[in-house]
């Protein structure tokens, strides 16, 4: 297996990264998931901006121009002989002296992994996933933005250990305010009475890039749609509820802390926007 780091590809027994790099010590740093399909990636161009928002937010130099990225992506895929694949993109603040100053290290850390896509059982599909919803809050927006895509992952490391304790798929977490943001590696949006809602942006959640394709495939649908603030008990009177994200595309939820979801999964929502996801699929690779 090859993995690009700094400014190379070397087999994986050589990828090391130093104990004194801050992504290790601090989780200081930012990076990406992405997919390929047959060799194309989904919405490459957005997942750049994403990763240089993130960087920016951080004040991290991203140390890769533009447009070199794709070559690198595809270099990185043809090295391992893949074709449906996962990426994902690290950047870290760098090797330096132990403190918190980024000041401390001079050269930010690059790495591309990449590797055969593993996707998610065929059966969670069919019957849906299970969500609690977890006592884990969501980082408040004013104190580590959920939209940088930080290494600093423990927020929702601790969501999904409390899921797994509690026999759930994964933990739908609340804001400090008590409404629905998002799982822990997903988007979540239910339907109720044709109706596609799902937390906005502002309630303090990452902005997927499958949420974007999902609610513009709606859109164009003609369903109507709903970005709001919305408390967990809504969920109790869904019809179909899904999670989105790169990797698993659109997951229905069959029930919510044992509470059922609907009259069966995919609800009819949730399975013509998995249709037009699929039939669709091609314009959004690159
Ligand atoms: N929310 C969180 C917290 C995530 O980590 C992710 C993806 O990893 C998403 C949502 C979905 O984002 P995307 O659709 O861009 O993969």
């Amino acid at each position: 297996m090859w993995i690009f780091l700094n400014d190379r590809f070397v087999p994986k027994e050589d990828a090391m990264v130093s104990v004194f790099d801050h992504g290790f010590l601090y989780g200081d740093g930012v990076y990406e998931t992405l997919r390929a399909y047959g060799g194309r990636i989904f919405m490459l161009r957005r997942h750049l901006a994403r990763l240089r928002r993130s960087a920016n937010l951080i004040g991290l130099n991203v140390p890769i121009a533009e447009l070199d990225w794709q070559p690198l992506l595809q270099e990185a895929m043809k090295r391992n002989v893949l074709s449906d694949a996962y990426l994902r993109i690290t950047l870290s603040r760098g090797e330096g002296d132990i403190g918190l100053d980024p000041r401390l290290c001079p050269r930010p850390t690059v790495v591309i992994i990449s590797l055969p896509l593993q996707p998610y059982p065929v059966h969670l599909f069919q019957a849906g996933v299970s969500l609690t919803v977890v006592g884990v809050r969501r980082n408040l927006a004013a104190a580590l933005s959920p939209q940088i895509k930080s290494l600093n992952f423990l927020n929702n490391i601790l969501a999904k250990q409390e899921a797994a304790q509690k026999g759930a798929f994964d933990g739908l977490m609340l804001n400090a305010e008590g409404y629905i943001t998002e799982c822990t590696t997903s988007n979540m949006m239910f339907v109720k009475e044709g109706c596609v809602c799902t937390p906005s942006v502002a309630c303090g959640i990452l902005d997927g890039i499958t949420r974007e394709v999902v609610l513009s495939l709606a859109h164009d649908e003609g369903f109507p749609i709903q970005e709001g603030c919305y408390t967990p008990d809504v969920l109790r009177h869904a019809d179909e509820c899904f999670l989105t994200n790169t990797t698993m595309e659109i997951m229905p939820v069959c029930d919510i802390d044992k509470h059922a979801v609907g009259s069966g999964v995919p609800g009819p929502v949730t399975g013509r926007l998995r249709e037009l996801f699929r039939t669709k699929l091609p314009r959004f690779l690159e």
